[in-house]
């Protein structure tokens, strides 16, 4: 991953590739062109690297030359028209090949055929390394196009982020997710995740997902999920995996543009972690640790059984329900320990003590990071 300016990008095509497409290109040209000596013209600054890879790789002789865009204000004082400028060469009966390092929506494309309308050229050619289908316009014949690329910003290889990137051998994608910090907040119930997640929320401004609650919700308000979660959550059993990946992968869609997320009570079993591994891969990023409160049982089943007089929640009622709770915590939960250690993300924290004191040390971590 790369930083220019402001922001994060990706890799996305390697030099190699790019070395490949070039030599095609290059052969195609010249079995097309013939015994011709073809003019090739690059429009600067973008196609500086295209051009002069192209031409070592050109078999045959030819010419080479530059024209550049510039901008020019337009009647309105808001209107930014593009020129080419620099074309000085007499072209008439010349055979042209344009090399583009990209044509996305095709209005410098406009600009080329709008200057080359006079010019009595024996034919012009465009040639592209890099083609946004999702993106182009205009109807212009793109004779020769290298790679297809979806409609998201690159740099690298001539292409430049605000004056940056151009320089770089390979091509890179900007990340659909720019930066997150994104904690699973781990512990056996009554650990007190819930309460350090208000805490942790407000002081990174992070977005906090508790699929406890957000089944809660659905149980209140009588959706067709509730109903299905409410079985197992009474008798302090875990909700099926795949009704929860599903509703977690809704919540982190709704909050797209947020800065990171707490997760709490989410993953608890191997298949959640793996899936959640894949969502964030999904958006360019990835979850940055673990951090388990780690509290004694008794000390839980006390905590639990004292919450219960006043949060109305029927799972922490009952002492066999919350001794059931914790048992699947060591079955089936327990064990995500070992997949985050495992990537080295894993952060013990000692869960008893005041609230204060607590937070302090989870963001001892968080702030480690
Ligand atoms: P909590 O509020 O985190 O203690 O969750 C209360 C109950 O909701 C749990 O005992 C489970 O029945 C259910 N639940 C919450 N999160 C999950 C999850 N990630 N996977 C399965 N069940 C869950």
């Amino acid at each position: 991953m790369i930083k220019l300016h402001d922001k994060f990008f990706k890799p996305f095509i390697p030099a190699k590739q790019i070395d490949e497409v070039m030599q095609r290109l290059a052969t195609e040209i010249a079995n097309d062109v013939g015994d011709e000596i073809p003019i090739f013209i690059g429009i600067l600054n973008g196609s500086f690297m295209v051009v002069s890879d192209f031409v070592k790789k050109y078999p045959k002789p030819c010419e080479v030359t530059f024209i550049k865009l510039a901008s020019y204000e337009g009647v309105k004082s808001t209107e930014d028209i593009q020129r080419l400028i620099g074309l000085t060469q007499d072209l008439t009966g010349r055979t042209v090949i344009i090399l583009e390092d990209i044509i996305d929506t095709g209005n410098t494309l406009a600009e080329v055929h709008r200057i080359f309308k006079n010019e009595n050229v024996k034919s012009l050619k465009i040639a592209t390394l890099f083609y946004k289908p999702e993106a182009y316009k205009k109807d212009f014949k793109l004779h020769y196009v290298g790679i297809e690329i979806p409609n998201k910003f690159i740099v690298g290889y001539g292409l430049d982020y605000d004056g940056l990137g151009r320089n770089l051998p390979e091509v890179y994608q900007i990340k659909q997710t720019q930066h997150m910090t994104n904690l699973v907040l781990f512990g056996p119930p009554g650990a007190g995740k819930g309460t350090q997640a208000e805490f942790l929320k407000e002081k990174y401004n992070l977005v906090h997902i508790s699929t406890g609650d957000v089944f809660r919700f659905n149980i209140k308000n009588e959706t067709a999920l509730g109903m299905l979660a409410k079985s197992f959550i009474d008798k302090g059993e875990l909700v099926p995996d795949q009704v929860t990946i599903d509703m977690l992968n809704a919540e982190v869609e709704k909050n797209a543009d947020a800065n990171g997320f707490i997760f709490d009570g989410f993953p608890r079993t191997n298949a959640q972690a793996e899936s959640l591994d894949k969502l964030m891969t999904s958006k360019d990023s990835q979850i940055n640790a673990m951090i388990a409160l780690e509290v004694d049982d008794e000390i839980l089943v006390e905590r639990l059984l004292g919450r219960g007089k006043t949060s109305g929640r029927a799972d922490d009622a009952n002492e066999s329900i919350i001794r059931n709770r914790i048992t699947e915590y060591y079955n089936k939960t327990a064990i995500l320990k070992e997949y985050y250690s495992a990537q080295d993300k894993y952060f013990g924290v000692d869960g008893v003590g005041s609230i204060e004191d607590i937070t302090e040390r989870l963001s001892a971590v968080i702030d480690k990071l």
